[in-house]
């Protein structure tokens, strides 16, 4: 009986193992994924800063380019002065220059604010390129790790269904279909080991008469409050 009992354990121990697996294997996917999207948002923000500083160039370039078309107005129309006639033409060129010349200043504000946006977003650009390189290594990383232990799963789920396989045939079909419909009912564990009067799936106490009897490991017993199958752990002196 001590043998069924002790199988009855080992299939537990290896549904339980089989559990974690299968978890494992809908688990991997998914942070696999999950990787990928982390990976695929860094780069897009990368990507934005890169299209940010590029922008920040064009705007540069076409005030600059404004602020030269400034400056040759600015000279022409100072050239009209020397060929006016009246004196109401000389201010109204007068009051061209400065317009164009009030004009051109204030680009050259803009200029100067740019090229300040410029140089911090490309500090920021650099920051970021360099946080991505070394992000993308540790996600390429830290998947490679995840893709291998998917793919050894299988095989690892196999060798622990073949062991399962084994134990199964070695308990008496009775207690088997025992442990399966306790197994079923009580979300996989069916089998708990007792400690110090203590029934460690349910943590009530059990009966001391029960007790001794789960010692001498005569039949198979059931605790009278979970109803799972108990056997005696040795260990009533452990701390
Ligand atoms: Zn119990």
């Amino acid at each position: 009986m001590k043998e069924q009992i002790l199988l009855l354990v080992e299939l537990q121990n290896i549904d339980l193992e089989i559990e974690k697996f299968m978890l494992r294997k809908v688990d991997l996917p998914k942070k696999i994924i999950r990787l990928d999207e982390k990976l695929k948002a860094v780069e897009v923000e990368l990507a934005e800063s890169g299209q940010r500083l590029d922008k920040l160039k064009a705007d540069h370039k076409a005030k600059e380019t404004a602020l030269k078309n400034g400056i040759e107005n600015s000279k022409k129309a100072k050239s009209r002065l020397l060929e006016v006639k009246t004196n109401k033409e000389y201010e109204a060129t007068l009051k061209e220059i400065d317009a164009i010349n009030e004009k051109s200043s204030g680009i050259e504000d803009e200029i100067i604010h740019i090229l300040e946006e410029i140089d911090r977003v490309s500090e920021d650009l650099k920051v970021k390129e360099s946080e991505t390189t070394s992000y993308h290594s540790k996600c390429e990383n830290e998947k490679g790790k995840l893709e291998k232990e998917l793919s050894s799963i299988g095989s690892a789920l196999d060798d622990v269904l073949q062991k399962r396989n084994k134990i199964r045939s070695g308990i008496k079909a009775k207690f088997l279909k025992k442990f399966d419909i306790i197994r079923d009912r009580k979300n996989g564990r069916a089998v708990v080991p007792a400690r110090k009067e203590i029934c460690y799936g349910c943590h009530m106490n059990i009966p001391p008469q029960m007790y001794n009897e789960l010692q001498k490991n005569e039949r198979l017993i059931l605790c009278p409050h979970c109803e799972r199958i108990i056997y005696w752990e040795d260990r009533d002196n452990d701390a």
